[in-house]
């Protein structure tokens, strides 16, 4: 099994620390063709605005999303998570989400006194509850969701960390907390245990 790492902005290498910590195969995934022969892909966090445009402008955003929809299992962070969202809440005119995932999200939604801040979570990982310290930076919030979108997460009454059929998005940052629970989930998913 390998997971790609899109490796275009962002925590690129504490996500392939995290695989290497959980035993799982990774490579950095920069263009479209590399896309091709992964078993999941980790969409980092970083800056949506810029990953978006990256994205477009190396021709992987449609091809992306068809590998998704085709059923790619992915784990989003982040402005992963902006990424994959159906609608944004002010501001979808800065950056074209790839319209995936079930949820409106709003980008940096706890103001400049929060900009970033730890938190002890609970997280529902397939029927286990796992407890993890939520990083949050520049966070985005989840302000809507629909369709069979799983809840397995939340903070101060909204969604953290969402499911949606093969695809795990989170608000905060796996890669900067201890522990590799989140990413042996993930291999669960893929292997379609869960
Ligand atoms: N605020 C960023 C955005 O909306 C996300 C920040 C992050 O990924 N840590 O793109």
């Amino acid at each position: 099994m390998k997971i790609g790492i899109l490796g275009i902005q962002g925590d690129v290498d504490l996500h392939r620390k995290k695989l290497e910590e959980a035993g799982l195969d990774w490579c950095i995934v920069k263009k479209a063709h590399e896309l091709e022969g992964i078993d999941g892909f980790i969409l980092p966090g970083g800056e949506s605005t810029t990953i978006s445009k990256m994205l477009e402008r190396y021709n992987m955003d449609k091809v992306l999303k068809e590998k998704i929809v085709d059923g790619l299992p992915v784990l989003a962070t982040c402005a992963g998570t902006v990424l994959l969202a159906s609608r944004i809440e002010d501001g979808e005119e800065e950056i074209s989400p790839l319209g995936i995932l079930s949820i409106k999200i709003k980008r940096n939604a706890y103001g400049r006194q929060r900009e970033s801040f730890e938190v002890p979570l609970k997280i529902n990982l397939g029927g286990r509850e796992e407890k993890i310290v939520g990083v949050f930076i520049r966070a985005p919030k989840i302000v809507e969701f629909w369709n069979g979108v799983d809840v397995l997460g939340t903070f101060e009454e909204s969604p953290v960390m969402v499911k949606q059929g093969k695809i795990i998005a989170m608000t905060f940052h796996p890669e900067l907390s201890d522990g590799v629970a989140v990413y042996k989930f993930f291999e669960e998913i893929i292997k379609g245990s869960v």
